[in-house]
């Protein structure tokens, strides 16, 4: 039976574009799009279907001509080459030759037009990819620990935990119409992977001993969210087995649908209703759901890396090692990606893996062969071992390409890293997350250095700026640092000046830090 909506008793408290997702389901949207609009072109699309092609994981790019970016799921960050060739070949054909990867480990395209979805769709539907609800107030792209398998640390490989999760919720009209997206988060790495606290709901490492036994699972984190109110997700005093994941991940996107706020959209994230509510009401309401779980058991989450992972690094299994590359501000072309995953099948397993650091990873490859591969000329650019700067930068889309950008982001922080790899040695990696506005796609309240894009008033008119936050960090359990947001610093800097600034900065800090003050950089 259809699952009846309980929100619309009192149709006058929601907003407008929720008025809009009662006529019409997003999801319906897919079926609207290849029948009708790629067939009749940009100008027969209405202004409400436009915003409902979020569902079909597309926006319009900037500046609103008839140009689409499109992103499509990767869970956990992982990828088989063949995926990767179809995601190259779409990029080649419809996208300008453009990849880039996210911060959720997605892959996004650019310039598409509405004309080339049915094909895209097609091509992916055959590689088992999927835009599908990678936009959208829905459940979005799963993120999980890249190292899913391969990892010496983790507890327990959660590719399939995150692959049912994944299957459950998408195209699941019972959970099609959520007040806001839902993000979510499942690792079972102790240096928090897949950055649990700023996910709607995550899924975090935990051990507990149960009728005398030792049980690997997860504890549950709730409420977590960026956007210009940032808010860290709060712990429930729940213990969850392996097999019961799907049951709370569902419980708690009930919770979101059924009692999450609806009247306005910037107040609608779950991280609102967690706020009001507090962990203990919400955990009750769980229970209520879906039973009675155990109460929390060991946290096994003992740091965080950020998800940088560059270098050779050892696998479990004997003899293989996976390979951490740089990939500047998350920028690839499409041949790079053949490339990539020609290396894989020719030196590795065969995978490629995206983290949320917009880096890649190669896996599964043998010892003997790891030189050869190191030798490969993609790897001179997408370089296992980059300066420290360039490293550790992350950019959103900005306004190349995103309508609600103030600034440009991805040229600008690559040449910012270019110019503080040039001119400034520190004993530890600052990372530098550059926004374009206040969505925080690039999770700038997470970084040692924040730049959120603005504008600013001059003799010569209004030129590009930036707002710095510094000294965020996510949270490695009970031995690593506490979580917090970036604090803003006062005053605006212009974007030419930005770099320079940010030397003077770092130069400062070098020369006044004490012994025991630091970034949490890794
Ligand atoms: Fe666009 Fe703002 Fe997100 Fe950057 S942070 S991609 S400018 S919405």
């Amino acid at each position: 039976m259809a699952y009846e909506p309980i929100w619309t008793k009192e149709p006058d408290k929601l907003s407008k574009f929720e008025l809009v997702k009662l006529e019409k389901d997003g999801l319906d949207v897919i079926r609207t799009i290849i029948e009708k609009y790629a067939l009749e072109g940009y100008d027969s699309i209405p202004v409400d279907d436009l915003d409902l092609f979020k569902w079909a994981g597309v926006y319009q790019q900037k500046p609103k001509n008839g140009h689409f970016m499109m992103r499509v799921r990767i869970n956990s960050g992982i990828m088989t080459s063949a995926q990767a060739r179809t995601l190259a070949d779409i990029s080649r054909l419809y996208g300008r030759e453009l990849v880039d990867i996210t911060t959720r480990q997605a892959i996004q395209f650019h310039w598409l037009t509405v004309e080339n979805f049915p094909d895209i769709f097609k091509r992916l539907d055959a590689a088992g990819l999927y835009s599908f609800e990678a936009c959208g107030d829905c459940p979005r792209t799963i993120v999980g620990n890249p190292l899913a398998g391969i990892d010496k640390d983790e507890l327990l490989d959660t590719k399939a935990l995150v692959d049912e999760v994944n299957s459950f919720f998408m195209l699941n009209r019972d959970f099609s119409n959520l007040p806001r997206k839902l993000k979510m988060s499942i690792s079972a790495n102790p240096y928090n992977n897949a950055h649990a606290e700023i996910n709607d709901l995550a899924f975090t490492p935990a051990i507990k001993e149960i009728n005398g036994e030792e049980v690997i699972g997860f504890h549950v984190m709730v409420g977590g969210g960026l956007s210009a109110k940032p808010h860290l997700a709060q712990k429930l005093d729940i213990f969850v087995r392996p097999e019961e994941v799907l049951k709370v991940a569902t419980g708690v996107a009930t919770i979101f649908r059924d009692y999450g706020y609806r009247e306005k959209r910037h107040h609608a994230r779950l991280k609102f209703l967690m706020a009001d509510w507090g962990a203990e009401k919400f955990k009750d309401k769980l229970v209520e759901l879906i039973g009675e779980l155990p109460a929390r058991g060991e946290d096994k989450t003992i740091g965080w890396q950020a998800a940088y992972f560059y270098g050779v690094q050892p696998q479990p299994q004997q003899g293989l090692n996976y390979v951490g590359l740089n990939v500047p501000v998350g920028r690839l072309n499409a041949d790079e990606l053949t490339q990539l995953a020609d290396l894989a099948d020719a030196y590795g397993d065969g995978h490629i893996r995206t983290t949320m650091s917009q880096n890649a990873i190669l896996s599964g490859v043998p010892d003997d062969k790891v030189d050869d591969l190191l030798a490969a000329p993609l790897l001179k650019r997408l370089t296992p071992a980059p300066k420290p700067f360039i490293s550790r930068t992350v950019a959103c889309t900005g306004n190349e390409f995103c309508s609600l950008a103030l600034v440009e982001t991805k040229k600008r922080a690559v040449a910012i890293a270019e110019f503080l790899d040039e001119r400034l040695a520190l004993e530890e990696n600052v990372r530098i997350h550059i926004i374009g506005c206040p969505n925080a796609c690039g999770q700038k309240q997470i970084a040692d250095i924040g730049l959120q894009g603005a504008l600013v008033k001059t003799p010569e008119g209004m030129v590009e700026a930036f707002d710095i936050a510094i000294g965020g960090t996510l949270g490695g359990g009970a031995q690593g640092p506490a979580a917090k947001f970036a604090q803003p610093l006062k005053g605006r800097v212009k974007a030419d000046e930005v770099a320079g600034v940010l030397e003077q900065l770092l130069l400062f800090y070098k020369s006044e830090r004490t012994a025991d003050e630091g970034f949490h950089a890794f």
